[in-house]
């Protein structure tokens, strides 16, 4: 057991965290109440931001990347309304905080979570380890591609802001499947798309977030 586990001010500042999340309409949904209690923040967080692990802003990571303010992840997880079994495709692993909570929500299924960056792939797959959590795949590439072995996916997320989304990743999205992205330049729409037999729709559509952006052939060049 860890620092704060052992802290007997852990569960105050998660109870205190959830609760506001819960105040602020962010966090709506017992199951995901319950992934994000078992996927404990600090285990994912710089050690020198462990202090703040539990408050409700983005907290810096290596490359100049950040793990997600705790309120949108929270909203992110909720919109893509996931089940038991299911394949997840996460674009932007970061810390792997994200990839931990979905990994709690599909129990027995998958999830396949893809970064640009190798310091980062490791630095999940570290936290990801500490945890004992074993159904998810942190690949390194380039997510803008999506990973087109393992479609169709269930859901994708896409963690970084696009100008839009990369048409590989509604291509490699089930028929029924939900895809939620932050659309936009400076400041991101949060959109749930879903896919129909007929096409792409959108089911979800909220202004005024700000992620960091997304690079790669359907993102922003890199060069
Ligand atoms: N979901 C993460 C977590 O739980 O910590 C936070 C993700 S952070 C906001 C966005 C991530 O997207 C960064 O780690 C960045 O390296 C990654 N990223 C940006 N463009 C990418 C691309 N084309 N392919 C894969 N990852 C990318």
């Amino acid at each position: 057991m860890n620092k704060i586990q052992t802290d007997d001010n852990y569960q105050s500042k998660i109870d205190k965290l959830i609760k506001i999340m819960k105040i602020s309409g962010f966090l709506n949904d017992n199951k995901v109440e319950l992934a994000i209690r078992n996927s404990p923040r600090h285990e994912f967080v710089p050690k020198s931001f462990l202090d703040i692990a539990y408050e409700n802003m983005p907290i810096p990571l290596m490359k100049n990347q950040t793990i997600s303010q705790p309120a949108v992840v929270s909203r992110m997880t909720e919109w893509l309304n996931v089940f038991e079994g299911q394949k997840i495709l996460e674009v932007g692993s970061g810390s792997g905080w994200q990839s931990a909570i979905l990994s709690f929500l599909v129990g027995h299924g998958k999830i396949f979570s893809i970064d640009r960056h190798s310091k980062l792939v490791k630095f999940a797959k570290e936290n990801l380890n500490k945890l004992e959590i074993h159904n998810v795949d942190v690949i390194l590439g380039d997510g803008s591609l999506g990973l087109p072995t393992e479609a169709p996916f269930d859901r994708i997320i896409i963690t970084a802001a696009c100008k839009k989304v990369p048409p590989p990743l509604f291509e490699q999205l089930s028929t029924d499947g939900l895809l939620i992205a932050p659309v936009g330049e400076f400041v991101q729409s949060l959109i749930l798309f879903k896919k129909t037999p007929q096409g792409i729709i959108e089911i979800k559509n909220q202004p005024g977030y700000a992620f960091v952006p997304l690079f790669g052939k359907f993102g922003i060049s890199e060069n």
